[in-house]
């Protein structure tokens, strides 16, 4: 999914539970944050080839919307960094590890673990085959679900129409 749309929904989401009981607003950012990361944080190494001097800004921008086999031309570097740190952060296998390893620590970060897990399975249903299958199983495969991509015009038209039905009936309820 966008990533707009990533961090509408965690909002909502955090909204809908703040009005059964209290959610702390550092804890209410952080969910955010965390369902809009493992879109943003896979661009560092391009951002970090651009200020280097030796990419374009407009890479940076090529690459945030490509299609896929239309991505700028990176060193192998970067490309492998970004597609692995993408890989990462879109996994579910690596956030069920994390998410044990925290909960035992620390049962307070559930929440913005819930933020992270929201992105992961909202990608498995929103790329496709032909559209960059989220990697929800790296590192044991690149394999993902074929679902419905998300730049399918009526289904962004449906997603930000669902997006806008919520927030109304959540603005709505006393
Ligand atoms: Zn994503």
């Amino acid at each position: 999914m966008d990533i707009l749309a990533h961090g509408l929904w965690a909002g909502l989401g955090v909204s809908a539970l703040a009005r059964r009981r209290p959610v702390a607003r550092r804890m209410a950012v952080a969910t955010v944050v965390m369902a809009l990361l493992p879109d943003l944080v896979h661009m560092l190494p391009v951002l970090a080839w651009v200020l280097g001097g030796d990419g374009a800004v407009a890479e940076l921008w090529r690459y945030a919307i490509a299609l896929p086999g239309q991505e700028p031309g990176m060193p192998p570097w970067v490309g492998a960094a970004a597609h692995h740190l993408h890989c990462i952060l879109h996994s579910g296998v690596l956030a069920l590890i994390v998410t044990a390893a925290l909960w035992r620590w620390r049962a307070s970060l559930g929440l913005p673990l819930a933020g992270w897990w929201s992105h992961i399975l909202i990608d498995v249903l929103t790329h496709s085959s032909d559209y960059y299958a989220s990697p929800v199983l790296y590192p044991l495969t690149y394999e993902g679900f074929d679902g419905m991509a998300w730049n399918t015009p009526w289904f962004m038209a449906a997603n930000y129409l669902a997006l806008a039905i919520c927030a109304y009936a959540l603005w709505r309820r006393p």
